[in-house]
């Protein structure tokens, strides 16, 4: 599925929505460079998962667990990891084979430790078509 959209609250809408019809177990992989609109969307997937508390880039963490929605939520952001271990001292598996939705910003770079059967999200720019255009492509895996 590709998806176009041209500004925030149309890629928050795109969460939503995905949020919405998001199953226990499911694991999703955010890829697109800085600023492109992953915690844009993470937002509207934690809207759809009826999240009202505000989500914010886990920075200094790697993961921020939610339990306030209708399922568990768990928000990884691998940016500023050092190496896979980081991962295995958080015990990551029981997030990615647990009961609540997983979701990973810059997953890619934890390809190794991603589950086979996944949802890729790619979030692209293309300037040519304006600032706020974003370019959206979401992929099962498995
Ligand atoms: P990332 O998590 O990928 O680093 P953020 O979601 O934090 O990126 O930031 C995306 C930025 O791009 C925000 O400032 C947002 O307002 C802006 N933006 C502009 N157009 C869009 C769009 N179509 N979809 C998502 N974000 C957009
Ligand atoms: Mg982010």
């Amino acid at each position: 599925m590709i998806k176009e959209t041209f500004s925030p609250e149309e890629t928050f809408a795109l969460g939503e929505a995905m949020g919405r019809t998001a199953r226990p177990g499911e694991v999703y992989v955010l890829i697109g460079d800085l600023g492109v609109g992953k915690t844009v969307f993470t937002q509207g997937i934690a809207r759809g998962l009826d999240i009202t508390e505000p989500i914010a880039s886990p920075t200094f963490t790697i993961v921020q667990v939610y339990e306030e929605g209708r399922m568990p939520f768990y928000h990884f952001d691998v940016y500023r990891i050092g190496d896979l271990e980081e991962m295995e001292e958080i015990g990551y598996e029981d997030y990615f084979y647990g009961e609540g939705l997983s979701l990973v910003e810059w997953g890619d770079l934890i390809r190794e430790l991603l589950p086979e059967r996944r949802t890729e999200i790619t979030i692209e720019k293309d300037l040519d078509k304006g600032f706020d255009y974003r370019k959206i492509t979401v992929k099962e895996v498995s």
